[in-house]
């Protein structure tokens, strides 16, 4: 049987003008990102802001075309936009965005909001339904009644939920969460996500710079920098012991009592995708840079316990240890 959602090679490029007068130049956002989720399964995307970690979450939506490769659904590729085998799709995709208050529509009550994917899609949106989809989310059927602006943040991610729950969806796009939302409310609707997730099954893309969110409800975690994934296995192998030298710097910048080592503090500019430098794009930052890395892109390629990682060191055989000083 197909995964449930197949991204190959995705490229998503747009021009950018430097200047009134400045010639336009390519902007590669996405240069060759693949991933696969299984059903019920949830991928963790990190990455620093601009790293292309929301342009892949639009693309596996069908929120945008992409310049290269291709997205597909349980085997199929993706309809285009706006067509009506898009629309039937759309049901089975759902997504929560970072800002709870920017989904949601001011002039309607939440009760409203929760009702609308039912009837776009068809389905019965009476009151019973739209109090059981509340309920699931930890809200009261009163809540119902209100405007967002009469919820608290961690209330109106709840109604958000809500809604996007109502088409019963296969896969749920989260892109930044819980990170509008005040750290002591974070954990609630962390905790919520993977309960709904168990109970109903559903395959989760949970994009975020939260590393310990990610490792607590991902079953595979992809690390990204500049349009590209650096790093992809088992949360335990890469958040615990990364193998590539971006990745380690990512995770050595978290607080943790077990483990060994110094925080590793990147050097250099940070990621710009209207510069993005030669070779492994990663090579002006890098500590273990070699001249090989300044021509040559690392590609992602298996590595030790079923992890993937693109980086030329990463693979090259174990250094020899020559005996010197002999003659
Ligand atoms: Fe660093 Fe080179 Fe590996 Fe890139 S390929 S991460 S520059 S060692
Ligand atoms: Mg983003």
């Amino acid at each position: 049987m197909s995964a449930l959602l197949e991204a190959r090679d995705l490229v998503r490029r747009y021009w950018m003008r430097r200047g009134a007068f400045g010639r336009a130049t390519e902007v590669r956002a996405l240069d060759g990102v693949s991933l696969t989720l299984e059903r019920g399964r949830t991928l963790g995307l990190v990455g620093e802001s601009g790293c292309g970690k929301s342009t892949t979450g639009r693309l596996v939506l069908g929120l945008e075309t992409p310049d290269g490769g291709q997205v597909a659904f349980e085997g199929t590729p993706m309809p285009p936009p706006g067509s009506r085998a898009w629309r039937a799709q759309r049901a089975r995709l759902q997504m929560v965005f970072q800002d709870p208050l920017g989904a949601l529509d001011r002039r309607l009550t939440i009760g409203s909001q929760v009702a609308e994917p039912l009837l776009i899609h068809g389905r019965p949106a009476g009151a019973a339904e739209v109090a059981a989809l509340l309920t699931e989310v930890g809200l009261r059927e009163d809540h119902g009644q209100r405007y967002p602006h009469q919820l608290s943040g961690g209330q109106r991610q709840r109604a958000v939920l809500a809604r996007a729950l109502a088409t019963s969806p296969d896969l749920l796009v989260c892109d930044e969460p819980i990170s509008a939302l005040d750290v002591s409310i974070q954990a609630q609707v962390m905790n919520l996500l993977m309960e709904l997730q168990a109970r109903r099954g559903m395959a989760m893309l949970f994009i975020s710079h939260d590393l310990r969110a990610v490792r607590q409800v991902s079953d595979r975690v992809a690390v990204m920098y500049l349009g590209r994934i650096v790093e992809e296995g088992a949360p335990d192998d890469v958040l615990r012991e990364p193998a590539h030298p971006y990745a380690r710097a990512l995770v050595s910048a978290l607080p943790h009592p077990g483990r060994r080592g110094q925080r590793i503090l990147l050097s250099g500019d940070p990621p710009n995708p209207a510069d993005r430098p030669t070779g492994c794009a990663f090579h002006p930052r890098c500590a273990d840079a070699v001249a090989r890395c300044r021509l040559e892109a690392p590609a992602l390629r298996p590595h030790a316990d079923g992890r993937l990682v693109a980086c030329h060191l990463a693979h090259a055989p174990a250094p020899q240890f020559v005996e010197m000083g002999a003659a």
